[in-house]
């Protein structure tokens, strides 16, 4: 083993891992197209595109060069009182590819954090408008919005971490989504019933990603957008994990003709190579906070946001969704993942198998050895790492077919070796 390796390790905490008795992760040395090459030689297949955000595969010529190019003339600058290039064309590109007049940026590093700025935005909009006491927030079951205390807050609080952290984040209020009729009378009255104190509903559009890859159609998102225009209530889309293609559209609130109010970007936003996430409003979002009273001002600013790297790396990310055939490839995909995941459907302790765009997701039954499933992916040279009970694949884009082929086949032998043990 390396030494990097060996002696580093001590020293290093890793997420969501119980370190007791995790098994050691593994030591990658590099990454090209869909594989990652670990230290021992051995590659991976990345089904994942490291959560999520690897669209175009790793090491894109193009955006190495972008930021290449961008570390030689300006890392970074402050963002308060100086303005620079890279940002201000990504910010007009932006405003250009979302629909309607979602056309102002805020930039932030995280997907979380660009939550957490879409909630001050709404909260905001309505304290300058004199209606301070619309704050709270409506989110949905199965929702997740990020780790961080306020986002937290919205996500499902059984999935979640509410019973951990109870009684220190705000409290919001959860909704079922509304699929059918009696549901959507029920989302009715909730908005009717809180209407008077609610600021936002936050969604993520059409496809719920950490919670589980929990897909509802496009009808459902119109009822709520529609919902919330009629009592008033900003709508938040959280399309972190849908948004530049991932869904199939550019954007998963397109499918459904909906304007929301804001919207929250980030995972695919630099292709997967550096973290930048945008928080994009409407013109009469921002309009609500001009005036001569600087306390109206929207108030947060992180000190690397709309760093030029990023900016750089997320500009030839756009340039490569419109020089490459991404979305056609994302078509392609979610008919490959139909094919090859649908008999997985009818394995012992398979609950249900889904796919939109390049999304798959295999709903497993009964106990879930998540250490084992992990251990056999990597043990057929594949990558994915499977939440909860569920086993997903999200490949980059630029996947060819018997690559996909490989990972497909990958999770029906692995599912099928668990059937037989049921
Ligand atoms: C990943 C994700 C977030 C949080 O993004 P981070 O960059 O991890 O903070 C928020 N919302 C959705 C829908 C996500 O998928």
């Amino acid at each position: 083993m390396s030494d990097w390796l060996t002696e580093g390790l001590p020293h290093i905490w890793l997420p969501y891992t119980q370190m007791a008795t995790a098994a050691p992760p593994l030591a990658v040395v590099a990454t090209q197209g869909v594989r990652i090459r670990l230290a021992d030689g051995r590659e991976l297949i990345d089904g994942i595109s490291s959560w999520w955000t690897a669209c175009h595969g790793y090491s894109h010529p193009h955006i190495r060069a972008a930021v290449e190019q961008q570390l030689a003339a300006l890392p970074h600058v402050m963002f308060a009182g100086l303005v620079h290039e890279p940002a201000l064309r990504l910010a007009q590109r932006l405003a250009a590819l979302l629909p309607g007049d979602l056309e102002r940026v805020f930039f932030t590093e995280s997907g979380s954090v660009a939550v957490e700025v879409a909630l001050k935005m709404a909260i905001q909009y309505w304290r300058n408008k004199g209606r301070a006491e619309k704050k709270r927030i409506v989110y949905f079951r199965h929702a997740y919005h990020g780790d961080t205390f306020a986002t937290m807050a919205l996500c499902d609080p059984d999935e979640g971490m509410h019973a951990l952290f109870a009684g220190t984040m705000p409290d919001q209020i959860m909704a079922e989504l509304p699929t059918d009729e009696s549901l959507r009378r029920a989302f009715d009255l909730l908005l009717e019933t809180h209407g008077e104190r609610l600021a936002a509903v936050i969604i993520e559009p059409l496809v719920q990603g950490a919670g589980g890859m929990q897909m509802h159609d496009a009808a459902t998102l119109a009822f709520i957008a529609e919902a919330c225009t009629r009592h008033k209530v900003l709508l938040v889309a959280d399309e972190i994990m849908t948004g530049f293609g991932r869904s199939g559209r550019m954007f998963a609130c397109e499918e459904a003709n909906v304007l929301p109010d804001i919207v929250c970007l980030s995972k695919a936003l630099t292709g997967g190579t550096l973290p930048l996430a945008a928080t994009v409003a409407r013109r009469h979002v921002f309009e609500a906070f001009l005036s001569d009273d600087p306390a109206a001002a929207l108030m947060h600013g992180p000190t690397y946001m709309a760093n030029p790297l990023a900016c750089a790396a997320a500009n030839a990310s756009l340039d490569l969704f419109e020089r490459e055939p991404r979305l056609a490839q994302v078509a392609a995909i979610e008919a490959q993942l139909s094919r090859e995941l649908s008999s997985c459907g009818e394995l012992a302790g398979v609950a249900g198998v889904r796919v939109k765009g390049a999304i798959g997701a295999v709903e497993l039954s009964g106990n879930v050895d998540l250490k084992h499933l992990r251990t056999r992916f990597t043990e057929l040279g594949i990558w994915l790492r499977p939440f909860g009970n569920v086993v997903y694949l999200m490949p980059p884009f630029i996947i060819t077919a018997d690559d996909l082929a490989t990972l497909t086949a990958a999770v029906r032998q692995v599912l099928a070796e668990r059937a037989a043990l049921l």
